[in-house]
């Protein structure tokens, strides 16, 4: 048991380190990811404006060639004109005629609209873009800082993810599964050592009898206040000599 509990500490020393590594990188890793994602919408939000605008070109360019057969036609009726024979041609006629010119100026109403669409998204593109940039070059920076950092303290690491390994190969299943809630509960600290008669993590005071218990080192002992697993000073002695 005394192994056991042993191994646990260790455990907890490797991963205080690897934890300092981690505090280190700061708030980088995050100011990373922010700074990817609120980029990553900005282009998305530019891509599909642009997207937008194209389709609108497209558009007008299609009502043009309609436009053109339009008047193209109207010229003709327009010649046909002298041209008819009665009262009921003619009228038919200026009724195509009129027709006709509804149309054209349905489809220049619609290609302003679109056009002032194209403008506005134009100028919200033109605004957008140097933010881009922007972000790009703040990235960039943040970046090359967070690999800097990994990468001075990536021996470090390396060396410490092997041993924690190996010994985490050691501890009893059950045990790691209590130290891994235990710590991502307290963020960071699972296992605990009694320092001037109080617990070393939530600092109070462990009764002299329950002290006498754990002493003995013959199961897991629990904080009553924090819930963190409590070693005896023989067991944390032990480990860091
Ligand atoms: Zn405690």
């Amino acid at each position: 048991m005394f192994e056991r509990l042993k191994i646990l500490y260790e455990l907890q020393l490797i991963d205080d380190q690897l934890d300092e590594l981690e505090e280190l990188r700061g708030d980088l890793p995050n100011t990373v990811k922010e700074l990817e994602s609120r980029l990553k919408t900005l282009q998305n939000e530019v891509k599909e404006k642009d997207l937008k605008r194209a389709e609108s070109l497209k558009k007008r360019e299609l009502n043009e060639e309609l436009m053109k057969k339009l008047i193209e036609n109207q010229k003709k009726f327009k010649a046909q004109l002298y041209q008819v024979r009665n009262n009921k041609e003619y009228d038919a006629l200026t009724k195509e005629i009129d027709h006709n010119e509804e149309q054209v100026a349905k489809l220049e109403a619609e290609n302003d609209a679109l056009a002032d669409q194209s403008k506005q998204l134009s100028a919200e593109i033109e605004e957008q873009e140097p933010h881009i940039e922007e972000l790009e070059k703040e990235l960039k920076v943040k970046e090359a800082e967070l690999k800097e950092i990994i990468k001075a303290n990536e021996k470090e690491e390396n060396k410490l993810l092997a041993e924690r390994k190996k010994i985490e190969a050691k501890v009893k299943k059950p045990d790691y599964s209590a130290y891994s809630r235990i710590r991502k509960a307290k963020k960071g600290k699972a296992v605990a050592t009694i320092k001037r008669s109080a617990c070393s993590g939530c600092h109070n005071i462990v009764p002299s009898q329950r002290q006498l218990e754990i002493r003995r080192n013959n199961k897991l002992f629990f904080c009553e206040y924090c819930g963190r697993i409590l070693v005896s000073t023989e067991i944390s002695d032990s480990v860091s000599e």
